[in-house]
């Protein structure tokens, strides 16, 4: 089996045969421009030191900055971070954001360790950084195990280092390092939920594509920041959301009335565990209780209308995909999918919306906060979901046109629409 890394670049080049790109240009996508790997020296509470591995994918910078995460997680690995830079470039051409690609990590289960050696290990990770990031180089995010804190304490850090080395930079430019910081620290109104929105105008344009009628069934894996804000606007909006899951397990309602979101939130947060949830807002029993848990294999397999795999990589693969029952497969994590099971599922002709296109309304919103940090600006609430939802309807015209006029899948539609976009930078840039 390929790894995510090459397997999108396979894909990537069956995208460029309907497109006349020369060999130079798709030889030039198929390699990062720059990797950094940083070794932290985390001083833990009990005062033993611990080296702590990260890295930056700077992939690709043709289109603008470098733009993507930062994933705090124990299984992060090089090809990892590689793929996640990559996808990162193909998203950012997809929305059209004037950003190239790149995707950090360190690998780490934040778990383990207290507030006080998770704040030192990012503005480790920021100070080993400085050198190679900035508003106009590279611009981080969160993602898996990184949040508005993370992102707070990262650009605190690269301030500190900024200004210690040049007093005459301007302090508002200078917050557009890194986006998805909290609102008091420059961060922009609607990030937090930007991921799950975005998907969320995705699937409302898909569903009139393709004539479906609500009340619809969706299984969400994962209740993260995208499962958890995708689930509630679900929920909002007409679906039931009968399956949801984290990484300790998940719930099933039989019945097909799906959760009250909200519930599940504030017993998330009180009990820890999705798993522990089912029963929230109703009376049931044990018997029932047991009945209503299923394991994150289980999920995935339910026979829901849509199933929105919101956690991590290559969960569909050649061993489960012939066994979805879903009508859809929506990507809010990156590379669910591995490259067999998409063939599988686009044999049986199950639509597959990728995640370049189906989870871009985060970078989208990044984007609208790197913005209003560069133009001292800071929008209404209102007026960020009004340019995120023409950005990612527009999005999704584009590619679904493309999947029309050459008879292709979604993602292969997506690849064109990014390869055409990032060739027309290449040619800018060397004219
Ligand atoms: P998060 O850390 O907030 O949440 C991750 C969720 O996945 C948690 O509920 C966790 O319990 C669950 N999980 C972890 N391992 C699992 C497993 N093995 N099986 C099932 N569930 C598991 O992360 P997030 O920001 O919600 O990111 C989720 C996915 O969305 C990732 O693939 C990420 O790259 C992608 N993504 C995130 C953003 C963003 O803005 N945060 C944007 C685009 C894409």
């Amino acid at each position: 089996m390929k790894n995510p890394f090459e397997s999108t670049i396979l894909q990537l080049e069956e995208a460029s045969k309907y497109l006349d790109i020369p060999n130079l240009v798709m030889s030039l996508l198929s390699k990062p421009e720059r990797i950094i790997e940083v070794f932290l020296p985390l001083r833990l509470d009990n005062k033993e030191l611990k080296i702590v591995k990260g890295y930056r994918v700077q992939y690709n910078s043709w289109r603008g900055p470098y733009k993507g995460g930062l994933r705090y997680h124990q299984k992060v690995d090089l090809n990892e971070v590689k793929a996640l830079s990559l996808w990162m470039m193909i998203k950012n051409a997809v929305c059209d954001v004037p950003f190239g690609g790149g995707k950090g990590g360190i690998e780490i289960d934040p778990k383990t360790l207290s507030k006080t050696e998770l704040k030192e290990l990012t503005r480790l990770f920021a100070k080993m950084l400085t050198p190679n990031i900035g508003p106009t180089v590279d611009v981080p995010a969160p993602d898996v195990n990184t949040n508005a804190k993370i992102l707070d304490w990262f650009v605190d850090q690269y301030e500190q280092n900024v200004k210690t080395q040049n007093s005459n930079v301007k302090f508002t430019e200078l917050k557009a390092v890194a986006t998805g910081k909290s609102i008091e620290n420059g961060g922009s109104e609607g990030r937090e939920e930007a991921t799950g929105l975005g998907g969320y105008y995705v699937l409302e344009e898909l569903i009139k594509k393709m004539g479906l009628k609500k009340p619809l069934t969706v299984a969400v894996q994962g209740f993260g920041n995208v499962g958890s804000h995708l689930a509630a606007l679900l929920c909002q909006n007409g679906y039931k959301v009968v399956a949801l899951s984290d990484s300790k397990g998940g719930i099933y309602d039989q019945s097909g009335d799906g959760f009250n979101i909200d519930l599940v939130k504030t017993c998330k947060l009180e009990r820890g565990l999705i798993a522990d949830c089912y029963c929230i807002g109703t009376v049931c029993d044990l018997a029932e209780k047991k009945k209503g848990e299923i394991t994150n294999e289980d999920l995935l397999e339910l026979p829901v209308d849509i199933l929105v795999p919101a956690a991590l990589e290559n969960v569909i693969t050649e061993k489960n995909a012939d066994k979805i029952k879903a009508k859809i497969v929506f990507e809010m994590a990156n590379g669910p999918t591995s490259l067999e099971g998409d063939k599988i599922l686009h044999g049986r002709g199950i639509p597959v919306v990728p995640d370049v296109l189906a989870n871009s309304g985060g970078v989208t919103v990044s984007y609208f906060e790197w913005y209003q940090n560069m133009h001292g600006e800071h929008w209404k609430l209102e007026e960020v979901k009004d340019k995120l939802k023409e950005k990612m309807t527009d999005a999704f015209k584009n590619v679904w046109n493309i999947h029309e006029e050459k008879k292709v899948d979604l993602r292969t539609g997506a690849y064109i629409l990014a390869l055409r976009r990032l060739h027309e930078s290449y040619k800018k840039l060397n004219k």
